[in-house]
């Protein structure tokens, strides 16, 4: 159990993850850290599997701790059917089916994977009630310590409660090879959390909404972290590899700390997500998370400066300007990593900033231009300077031939 005493009005925050391990060859360390269970379920897809998995799965056999393996056709989605193939999978009663047990469930879920696997098994655990874990293979996202898993269910994207990882282990020897795509969608995550905080004070200020400065602090030096590692991902470099990930793994953290996405996830993910959303009404796969929250992020970054510009609201003036030069930091370090867009559609971009103001029930810039009256006008206006100042080219340009 990770726990801190806090000044907030919750004084204490705890999460029942006992282990977090970051280092080189992190996966020689696995059957050690797991030495307490005894029919593990390892989960991985045929990628994931051939990065690391297939070391996993030995050392846990050596040790005598393995259940058995599922490895999913590549890449997996965590949507309802894998969630249902994990499920019927999790059993081992076709090889040994005994009439008197009450359940032949496994007593530990591993996923081997990031994003997409984590989540389909996190939901898994949770609706069997037994623990689970991850080796993650790329700094990708920052759900590896969250409470809630977005998950696709039918052509809707819905975001469910879940178990936190008991124990999350990153191998830099393998996440330092991950995909660049998913390295960019990594920090892609990350930039948005100083929108999200600006919003999560805005919040407070404006409705008495629970704020914990804790909390966010954390989340601010974790996205510090991030922001300074990112111009060396590119090369592979291990000590920015080390900081993205442990700054993905503590915002996650702090999310669970929360118990609330509060402190992680505003405007930018909302946006994000709506885009992420309306491919899936259309029954296409959805872009990479972090992908669609970075263009999230640009666009939350340039209605905040508009909004600073034209307001007469003082208080909200002067939360705003305490980020102007984060927000500056995003706009060089976007110049530098040219994270890829993936709607430059007018039409698609500006719906998905008036529905992303109901995308979930939290209180952000965009409920407050929208009680004004200015969303649309807003929407409309900040288009063309991001599209100017932020896009460099559309994600299937960059990379053609990914296939998610
Ligand atoms: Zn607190
Ligand atoms: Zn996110």
């Amino acid at each position: 159990m990770i726990e801190m005493d806090c000044a907030c009005v919750q004084r204490h925050h705890q999460i029942p993850t006992e282990v977090i391990e970051v280092s080189d060859h992190a996966i020689e360390k696995v059957g050690d850290i797991l030495k307490d269970y005894r029919r593990i379920f390892m989960v991985a897809d045929e990628n994931t599997y051939r990065v690391a998995g297939q070391r996993v799965e030995e050392i846990l056999q050596e040790k005598g701790l393995l259940s058995h393996t599922l490895v999913l056709p590549a890449p997996a989605l965590p949507n309802a059917e894998s969630i249902g193939k994990v499920l019927i999978e999790a059993g081992r009663d076709r090889a040994v089916y005994d009439i008197n047990a009450w359940s032949l469930n496994p007593d530990y879920i591993l996923a081997v994977g990031s994003g997409s696997l984590n989540d389909t098994c996190r939901m898994v655990s949770y609706r069997l009630g037994i623990p689970y874990g991850v080796v993650g293979t790329a700094p990708s996202m920052d759900g590896y310590a969250s409470v809630v898993a977005p998950l696709l269910n039918g052509r809707k994207k819905i975001v469910y409660n879940c178990s936190i990882a008991r124990h999350i282990i990153i191998d830099l020897s393998v996440n330092r090879e991950a995909p660049y795509p998913l390295l960019l969608s990594g920090v892609g995550d990350m930039i948005g959390k100083y929108v999200a905080l600006l919003d999560w004070e805005i919040s407070r200020d404006r409705n008495g909404e629970y704020y914990c400065g804790q909390i966010a602090d954390m989340v601010r030096k974790a996205t510090d972290q991030c922001v300074s590692a990112a111009a060396g991902l590119e090369d592979r470099d291990t000590a920015a590899i080390r900081a993205a990930s442990e700054g993905l793994i503590l915002s996650g953290e702090c999310i669970a700390f929360c118990g609330s996405s509060r402190p992680a996830s505003g405007t930018e993910h909302m946006i994000g997500q709506t885009w992420e959303v309306m491919d899936v009404e259309e029954g296409k796969v959805p872009n990479l998370h972090g992908i669609e929250v970075g263009e999230g992020t640009f666009t939350a970054i340039e209605l905040f400066r508009k909004l600073y510009r034209e307001t007469e609201d003082a208080p909200v003036k002067a939360l705003i300007e305490k980020y102007l030069p984060a927000f500056d930091r995003l706009e060089q370090l976007q110049r530098q990593l040219r994270i890829p867009f993936t709607v430059t559609d007018k039409q698609r971009y500006v719906e998905g900033i008036l529905r992303g103001r109901t995308f979930r029930d939290r209180y952000t810039i965009l409920q407050y231009l929208y009680d004004q009256g200015k969303l649309e006008a807003y929407a409309d206006a900040v288009y063309d300077t991001v599209m100017e100042k932020y896009c460099f080219g559309t994600f299937r340009e960059r990379f053609p031939d990914w296939e998610s």
